[in-house]
Parts: structure tokens; C-alpha cells; sequence
């Protein structure tokens, strides 16, 4: 199964994804983690090359196809070998955040974002998608906390605001592949409820 973490900023994806992990390997399921932009070494290196501040503007449509260059080479190379194998791929946020930070953030329109996806992705699709929702102002005093803020993080709330109606349409459009989790409950309750929904993909 390939399971996908997404949310607004500071919102726990990358705790929870290690807790969904750890769950599943109690279950004694082989666990790959990945993460997006990323997960191969190319892909990383695309990564730094999408996040580092920077001194001029970027074309959306230059950061849109870098997104999509590296998701290429990760599905390819990691994610597809990884799923024939009988493994389940858990990664830290995939084409759910594309649609959310370069399409309702920066306001590339959804279709040309599903032309790139079919593009890229044939018919692959996560098969379930846990979005990690809280208010957008609690996510990013948390982002803040850590320090450095990347190219991303510099962004105005309304940018944030944007991402996050996005992904709350996209999962209402969709309700059967979304889980829609409340990450402003507890540390212990947002656990729980990933624990939960990760033993009934299991199940299923
Ligand atoms: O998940 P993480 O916070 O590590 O993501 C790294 C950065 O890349 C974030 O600031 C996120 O907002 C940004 N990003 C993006 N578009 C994507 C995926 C990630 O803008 N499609």
C-alpha cells in the first residue's frame, strides 16, 4: 500500500508518519519512509535546489516542473520498485501538496498540475491519503519554533490559508482515500488516531 502524510506547516506529519511506521512494523509489515521533494539522492539534491532562500523571484512554473522532476525519479526509482516488492510506502507529503502549496498557494491552475500528474504518474495514486489538519496560525508557531525558515516558510499567512482550504476541499471531494485528522487535539490523541487508521488499512 502507499500511504501519504500531508498538511500545512507544523502540523506533525513527520512525528505521526514515524509513529504510523512503527505501528505497521509491530504488524510486521516491511516499512519504507520517504519523504517529498526527495527521497532518492537526486531527488534530495532537487530538494535543496527548491527550498534554499533565495535572492530572485522563482517562476512558478520552474518550481512547479522541479516538483514534478523530482517526484519522477522518486516514483520510479524508490516508490514503484518498493510497492512490487509487497512493501508499504508511507512518504511525507506527495501530489496532494502540489495541488495545495503551487496550485491553491501559488495559484497554478489544478489542471495543468493534473496534466503534469498524469504525465508523471500514469494512474498511480496514493492509496490513502492522511491529511493532518489544524489552524493555520497554530501550525506555524510550531514551524517558527524550529528556526531556519525555508523558502516555503517565509510565506504569508493567507498563503497558508490558501493550502490549507485546498487540502480540506480536495479530501471532502474525495472521502473514501482521505482521513482527515484533527492535529490541534493532543500530542497522545493524534497518535492514537493515526494508530487507529493505520490498523484498519491493515485490516481492510
Ligand atoms: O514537508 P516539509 O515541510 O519538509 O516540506 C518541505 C517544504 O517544501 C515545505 O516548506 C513545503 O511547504 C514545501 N513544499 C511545496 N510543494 C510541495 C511539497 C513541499 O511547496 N509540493
Amino acid at each position: 500500500q502507499f500511504i501519504t502524510f500531508e498538511g500545512t506547516e507544523g502540523v506533525g506529519k513527520s512525528t505521526q508518519l514515524a509513529n504510523a511506521a512503527d505501528t505497521l512494523r509491530g504488524l510486521g509489515v516491511d516499512v519504507v519512509v520517504t519523504r517529498e521533494p526527495g527521497g532518492t539522492p537526486m531527488a534530495e539534491s532537487i530538494r535543496e535546489l527548491l527550498l534554499a532562500p533565495r535572492n530572485e523571484s522563482v517562476d512558478e512554473t520552474t518550481e512547479l516542473l522541479l516538483m514534478f522532476a523530482a517526484r519522477a525519479q522518486h516514483l520510479n526509482t524508490r516508490i514503484l520498485p518498493a510497492l512490487e516488492q509487497g512493501q508499504w510506502v508511507l512518504c511525507d507529503r506527495f501530489t496532494d501538496a502540489t495541488f495545495a502549496y503551487q496550485g491553491g498557494g501559488r495559484g497554478v491552475s489544478s489542471e495543468r498540475i493534473a496534466m503534469l500528474e498524469n504525465l508523471v504518474q500514469g494512474d498511480v495514486r496514493p492509496d490513502h491519503v492522511i491529511l493532518l489538519d489544524a489552524p493555520v496560525e497554530t501550525g506555524m508557531k510550531r514551524a517558527r519554533s524550529r528556526g531556519d525558515l525555508d523558502r516555503f516558510e517565509q510565506e504569508a499567512v493567507s498563503f497558508f490559508q490558501r493550502i490549507r482550504d485546498t487540502y480540506l476541499d480536495r479530501a471532502q471531494a474525495a472521502p473514501g482515500r482521505y482521513s482527515v485528522v484533527d492535529a490541534s487535539a493532543s500530542l497522545e490523541q493524534v497518535t492514537a488516531s493515526i494508530r487507529d487508521l493505520v490498523c484498519k488499512f491493515h485490516s481492510d
